[in-house]
């Protein structure tokens, strides 16, 4: 209670335009992500990894706009593109170069892209995805995961259910759990249409998938006649060719969206050449922006010139360091807080041992994660208010140390409440 009145008496700003907000969007913005108590802080402007509020506050940035954010707020070759697409007129209602450009590199990048098609967002890539799975295999059932994540109205909680999800024949499996899996995808085999994994849940607390499990609902998927589907969207950021090429195993679809467009609205769906050869006939997939020059720019940039490969390998293991570094903090202090996460993206998490499946947190381990967030956020740092971080490539080893000696901090100063 005390680091939350603090947090409302140093962003006076903050709160007003909460409530000015709140006559005209509910819940006084358009994310729920974005919803938290007792008002969340408005930002204004940001340049390479640091924010600022509207209350002058300056945060080093380790939201990343949930994995979005991959360029930080000022990169110059993507400003640049930008423009200068910008100069040459904003969509033109026709097919361009900046889209094949794009494709071939995603083609060229993931080994389960033979064909991919653009979106707006993820939760758009998820839904195309599974349209074509469903009318390739002409059945309706889909398998997806407890705790898993693929936009609002694909969000299926650890516990309990949604009320805003599809109204969708879903089968919800255990995350983590092939027995379950194979017992589900056996009990719905004439009709399973598409199993749809995240290799490793994002918002579901960055809970790696363990590779046998990937890839036992690979040997599913094979056996039923289902299509595989990755969601991606997160995870692509793991390596040059996603979790998939650092795994090795392959789906017959894959879902991407987040950075990939350069830090414009993106999506994008694609694997099979027989899956994807439905939109050249039957299946219909217009949207007015689904090209939009801008992403079309800004991505070919992004992953051409600057996400590269080598650059995706430096960055997973930038993060599995600091995930390390930060995980010796709670062993060192005997407390139960650690982080799980793989690569540049890791959660913070208030349980020894850390999880390996999604779990719904208590009502202790949720005052902690707020207690966190308030006490990050003193310390001028921005996270995801649940606690995850989404390494950016502008954030360096100071700002590393930065946030390893806050977490510190952390561990040292509310030792008694962990
Ligand atoms: N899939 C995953 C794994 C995600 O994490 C998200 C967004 O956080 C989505 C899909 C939805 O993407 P978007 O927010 O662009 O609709």
């Amino acid at each position: 209670a005390e680091a939350r009145a603090a947090y409302a008496a140093a962003r006076p700003r903050s709160a007003a335009q909460h409530e000015r907000a709140r006559e005209v969007l509910p819940g006084g913005n358009t994310r729920s992500v974005l919803i938290y108590g007792p008002f969340p802080t408005a930002m204004t402007r940001g340049q390479d990894c640091r924010l600022w509020d509207l209350d002058g506050h300056a945060y080093l940035d380790l939201c990343g706009e949930y994995t979005a954010g991959l360029f930080g707020h000022s990169e110059p070759r993507i400003h640049r593109v930008l423009h200068a697409t910008l100069e040459e007129g904003i969509n033109l209602a026709a097919v361009g170069q900046g889209e094949e450009r794009l494709a071939r590199l995603l083609c060229g990048r993931f080994p389960s892209l033979a064909q991919v098609r653009f979106t707006n967002s993820g939760t758009e890539a998820n839904l195309m995805a599974l349209a074509a799975a469903r009318a390739f295999t002409g059945r309706g059932t889909t398998m997806v995961m407890r705790g898993g994540y693929h936009g609002g109205v694909l969000t299926f909680p650890a516990s309990g259910t949604n009320a805003a999800t599809l109204p969708l024949p879903f089968v919800h499996a255990a995350y983590n759990d092939s027995d379950e899996a194979a017992r589900l995808a056996r009990a719905h085999a004439g009709d399973l249409a598409a199993v749809v994994v995240e290799p490793m849940l994002g918002s579901g607390g960055c809970i790696p998938a363990q590779p046998g499990f990937l890839a036992a609902l690979r040997a599913l998927a094979d056996e039923t006649g289902a299509v595989l589907i990755f969601d991606e969207v997160m995870t692509s950021r793991m390596s040059g060719g996603g979790m998939q090429a650092r795994l090795g195993i392959t789906p017959d679809m894959t879902t991407l969206g987040k950075y990939v467009g350069g830090g414009m609205s993106f999506g994008a769906f694609g694997g099979r050449a027989d899956i994807m050869a439905q939109f050249d006939t039957t299946l219909p997939h217009a949207g007015t922006f689904n090209n939009n020059v801008l992403t079309m720019a800004a991505g070919g940039v992004a992953m051409g010139e600057i996400f590269t490969p080598e650059a995706a390998e430096a960055l997973f293991q930038r993060g599995e360091a600091l995930r390390a570094r930060l995980n010796e903090i709670g062993r060192q202090a005997g407390v139960p807080l650690g982080f799980t996460g793989l690569g540049s993206m890791m959660t913070a998490h208030f349980r020894q041992p850390l999880p390996d499946r999604p779990y719904a947190a208590s009502p202790a381990e949720e005052a902690l994660r707020e207690l966190f967030f308030f006490d990050m956020l003193a310390a001028g740092i921005y996270l995801a208010r649940r606690g995850m971080v989404a390494l950016s490539l502008p954030v360096g080893e100071p700002e590393m140390d930065r946030f390893v000696a806050a977490v510190g901090e952390f561990a040292e100063s509310r030792a008694a409440l962990l």
